[in-house]
């Protein structure tokens, strides 16, 4: 039992963090995980908030909050992304580092869990007060992250320019070049081929695996996509290669719907133009809502968490969902969608292989030896594939959902890794 727990009330007053929880006792009941382990990971191990102004070109300062929660690191250093959202909170940040934490384990990698966010509108700055945001923050964090301590990565609303600053800021203050310290960096400063398509290819090979477990092919099967970011954008074109029917697909402006099927490779050019899916000629405009009702083979959302909840659980048609985005299904409607037969792969193995080719970068970096994009692609799809194998293979034995089988398998991880540390009573 934990004694003293001055965060507990109110992470808890989060939906999200709290039902993240939930997930974590309820399955750590079902397969008798330490009780002392499973109270360690009910909480983060560290909670860094940090207020900082930022001066507007207009010359106005204006004060942002930012968040790094570093949820545990019994597996190695903690890893996870960095948010810019207007609605990021505590709570929100600290329901992610602990999914990391699920993520890490269940892929078998070497690193722990953590999460940042500054509640801030990107699209409301110019691109130098994006620099000076993130130089600021990046400095507020500097003493806790580092390539052995805490490596953060792009998430929504941020990119590999992003990550570029960050490097660039924390090297600058430490003397040297530091380019372990964040991932999902542009190739030219030390990044990795591939990463930048890593998350949507991940969520590709789920979605061919899921499909052909489920007496499928995703050749011709109908898509659709949720999110037109780094995530969706990007499996919507390795989905489209592999010969699927994607017939809609949105980004905050709405969604667009092609019954034969949409070409993406013409739908990015049109975005990339108009930096909107809005008005695209070969498709009708339908809204977000219509977008997750489709009756599709295969639905996967790959924006912001909660977008299918209790609301509109009775609208959804689709047989398989794909979480490309973390937490999109709330646990509520998670449970609806199960009981009725829906086919759910949850975001800590659908969404794992933007980590998974962070962790590739993160040791190119460590090694000054850099892999060709063939290799990147090989040996993320051998560690995905390995996964969504032992994550079926154990819920079909146990009759269970795939989310708990994924969260079974992470959390065994960790039980064995924190007895061997002498966590566990
Ligand atoms: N933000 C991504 C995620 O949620 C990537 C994290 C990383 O690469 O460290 O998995």
């Amino acid at each position: 039992m934990s004694q003293v727990d001055p965060h507990h009330h109110h992470l808890n007053s989060s939906p999200f963090f709290a039902s993240t929880i939930q997930q974590i006792e309820d399955t750590g009941k079902l397969v008798n995980i330490n009780s002392s382990i499973l109270e360690i990971l009910k909480q983060p191990r560290r909670i860094i908030t940090v207020s900082f102004p930022v001066k507007m070109d207009n010359g106005e300062s204006l004060v942002f909050t930012g968040y790094r929660v570093q949820h545990n690191q019994c597996l190695g250093p903690f890893k996870g992304g960095l948010r810019f959202h207007p609605s990021v909170y505590m709570g929100e940040v600290a329901a992610l580092a602990t999914l990391m934490t699920m993520k890490n384990s269940l892929l078998n990698l070497p690193l722990g869990g953590a999460k940042g966010g500054v509640a801030v509108d990107p699209n409301l700055l110019t691109e130098s007060e994006k620099e000076k945001l993130t130089r600021r923050f990046t400095r507020e964090m500097a003493p806790f992250i580092g390539h052995d301590k805490d490596i953060p990565a792009p998430d929504v609303g941020t990119d590999s320019q992003t990550m570029a600053w960050m490097m660039d800021t924390y090297s600058l203050d430490y003397g040297f070049s530091q380019t372990g310290v964040v991932t999902g960096k542009p190739v030219e400063v030390g990044g990795s081929k591939g990463r930048d398509a890593a998350t949507g290819l991940g969520v590709v090979f789920i979605m061919d695996k899921v499909l052909e477990a489920t007496g499928r092919s995703i050749n011709s099967a109908s898509v659709a996509i949720q999110g037109f970011g780094k995530v969706g954008m990007h499996a919507a074109l390795e989905a489209y290669k592999l010969g699927a029917k994607v017939i809609a697909v949105s980004d905050v402006s709405g969604a667009i719907f092609n019954g034969d099927g949409l070409n993406i490779p013409e739908v990015i050019a049109y975005n990339k133009v108009n930096k909107s899916l809005k008005s695209y000629p070969e498709a009708e405009a339908i809204n977000n809502e219509e977008l997750l009702s489709l009756d599709v083979d295969l639905l996967a959302p790959c924006a912001l968490e909660g977008v299918i909840n209790m609301d509109n659980v009775n609208d959804i048609k689709a047989k398989v969902i794909v979480e490309g985005a973390n937490g999109p299904v709330t646990h509520d409607a998670d449970l609806v969608l199960h009981e009725r037969g829906v086919i759910i792969v949850p975001d800590i193995l659908a969404n794992g292989g933007g980590v998974v080719v962070s962790y590739f970068e993160w040791v190119q970096d460590i090694v000054w030896l850099f892999w060709a994009e063939d290799e990147v692609r090989t040996k993320l799809k051998a560690i995905m594939d390995q996964c969504f194998d032992k994550v079926w293979e154990t819920s079909q034995k146990n009759n269970q959902s795939l989310r708990t089988s994924a969260m079974a398998n992470a959390l065994l991880r960790l039980e064995k890794a924190m007895t061997l540390r002498g966590q566990a009573s």
